[in-house]
């Protein structure tokens, strides 16, 4: 695994008989550079590239590693379709005018040469990787568990810094993490954040995401039936515990108001939630 000095954001790769799977390789060009050193050095070839979704600081890899097929979701390609595609280009663009990167040609979106709906199994060398959909996040968010070693890629959950950002849909990250609540789990990887392999801390992770949008569901149905409006919803959810609050502040008032229009509450779509992002 290799961490990139943008959102403490993981790359990684699953290594079996020679040939390598990588997980949203990234971000910056040198971080890249030095997973296609390591590939080498290891004498590996890169098989497949799983991209966990479809936010920008996920797609930089696939272009350092032309020819090696792409894998994600289904729901991927409409994640990326006209509308979509443009907002996705103008965030790599502003990323690379913030940290002065020049590039030779111009950023085109991967495409997945194979997707799936569900679930897929990727052979790998003696691995038998498990890609899962699990949206909520994103709707066409995966997670990628390994059972030898019962290691979970939890791509953009799971995180010790961030809470859940619920930029898709809040009934569906409640079923996600539902669902990887019954799952072995020795190893979790999150996306952004530091890697764990404590099962207290695992428990803990699951345990605070869940209490964390249980408490937002209930607070926000709260105000919706009561007929509040989304700053006085807001309000209502301030004082809601959550980890490294600063940091969050932003993020949990997206939550709230992306949930107060998925449970019904009516405001502005394209000026409240993660969607005016
Ligand atoms: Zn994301």
């Amino acid at each position: 695994m290799s961490q990139s000095r943008l959102y403490f954001t993981n790359s990684g790769l699953f290594l079996s008989g020679g040939e390598a799977c990588l997980i949203d390789p990234g971000l910056f060009p040198e971080e890249l550079e030095a997973i296609a050193h390591f590939l080498a050095e290891q004498g590996a070839k890169p098989r497949a590239i799983v991209l966990t979704h479809s936010h920008w600081d996920h797609l930089l890899g696939p272009e350092r590693f032309p020819g090696v097929r792409v894998i994600t979701q289904a729901n991927f390609l409409k994640e990326t379709s006209a509308g979509r595609a443009e907002d996705l280009l103008w965030q790599v663009g502003e990323w690379e005018e913030e940290y002065g990167l020049e590039r030779e040609k111009p950023f085109v979106i991967p495409q997945p040469s194979r997707t799936f709906k569900r679930r897929l199994t990727l052979e790998l060398g003696e691995l038998r990787l498990q890609l899962v959909h699990a949206p909520g996040h994103a709707a066409d968010h995966l997670v990628i568990y390994e059972p030898g070693s019962r290691t979970l890629w939890a791509g953009d959950m799971l995180s010790d810094l961030e809470i859940p950002f619920v930029s898709q849909s809040l009934e569906a990250y409640e079923k996600t993490l539902e669902m990887l609540a019954t799952w072995e789990v020795r190893i979790l990887v999150p996306g952004h954040g530091h890697p764990t392999a404590s099962a207290e801390e695992i428990q803990s992770r699951l345990a605070e995401d869940r209490a964390y949008l249980a408490e937002l569901r209930e607070r926000v149905s709260q105000a919706v039936a009561q007929g509040l409006n989304v700053g006085e919803t807001v309000r209502l959810c301030a004082e809601m515990a959550f980890r490294h609050r600063e940091e969050n502040l932003g993020p949990h008032r997206l939550n709230i108001e992306s949930v107060y229009l998925e449970l019904g509450g009516k405001a502005d779509r394209t000026r409240v939630g993660w969607n005016r992002l």
